[in-house]
């Protein structure tokens, strides 16, 4: 199943996507007052909600036309700040050296970082330039896990009972605060730094361990195009690992990292500038856009 949250008439609601993504039916419809209001509200009530969503939406005849509304991120005001992965596929780990500053071997242990957000772009919406603060603005095309049940020592081989489903993120990066500070935080937090989108892909759509090609394109040149398969910690390592003393709850956003390709592996390095236009893709999942601004 798809899931996505759109605006329509103003107003903010989840919605199943439906055929090849022509339409989207409102949760509202197929669950009358008893629809979760949010897509996190969706995600705690899974387990209760999935059969009846399921069984509804493929008797609906109702719905509106994608075109009609407005897609938003899927989550745009995550609980918790996003959990990041860095230098997680190889060919990065080396590209990210040619920054300075960073140790350049391929980490023996995932690394992690957080990313702070206030709100979630959609696709279409724009990723603000920060020309002010920033004159080094990256893309990072990432496959993002959203945990759907509550866990912590998550043995790997019950990882995916606890995925709710997959999206697309881009994972914008201020390179020069990421440097300076010595710490990813700021780098990776400014408002409108990350992107999430179309839909978010349920769990059982995708054969797990999830293999799926990925690229981003910038103003329609390709940047970065490898497989999932490539990632150097898979999905299972990383939430098995994570979640050692660690609770992992529903909602949480796992992003596993960028492959090579970002605008500071190319000499001279190629940052984003506003009017850009972003799009990254996943395989089965769909392609997120977003112009900067
Ligand atoms: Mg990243």
């Amino acid at each position: 199943m798809q899931v996505a949250t759109f605006k329509y008439l103003g107003h903010e609601q989840v919605g199943v996507v439906t055929d090849h993504r022509a339409r989207i039916i409102p949760l509202n419809q197929l669950l009358g007052s008893d629809a979760p209001a949010t897509m996190m509200e969706l995600i705690e009530r899974w387990e209760d909600l999935e059969p009846r969503v399921r069984t509804r939406q493929t008797t609906s005849d109702t719905g509106l036309l994608l075109t009609d509304v407005q897609l938003v991120a899927p989550l745009p005001h995550p609980k918790r700040n996003i959990i990041c992965l860095g230098k997680n596929y190889r060919d990065h780990v080396k590209e990210a050296a040619a920054l300075g500053g960073q140790a350049s071997g391929v980490p023996t242990a995932p690394v992690y970082f957080s990313k702070m957000v206030d709100y979630v772009r959609g696709s279409t919406e724009a990723i603000p330039a920060h020309a002010d603060v920033t004159r080094m603005l990256d893309y990072e095309a990432e496959l993002a896990v959203i945990i759907g049940k509550e866990g912590h020592d998550i043995d790997p081989g019950s990882v995916s009972e606890h995925i709710f489903g997959y999206s697309v993120l881009n994972d914008v990066t201020a390179r020069d605060l990421q440097q300076r500070h010595e710490q990813w935080f700021k780098g990776k937090s400014l408002d409108g730094g990350c992107a999430m989108g179309p839909v978010v892909v349920t769990a059982d759509e995708i054969t797990y361990p999830p293999v799926l090609n990925i690229e981003c394109r910038v103003n329609g040149e390709l940047r970065q195009k490898a497989s999932t398969s490539q990632l150097i910690f898979d999905v299972t390592e990383i939430i098995s690992d994570f979640s050692k003393g660690l609770t992992l709850k529903p909602g949480d956003v796992i992003s596993t990292g960028t492959p090579a390709g970002v605008g500071m592996g190319f000499h001279p390095p190629k940052w984003l500038k506003s009017g850009d236009i972003v799009e990254c893709s996943i395989e089965g999942i769909g392609t997120l856009i977003n112009r900067v601004k």
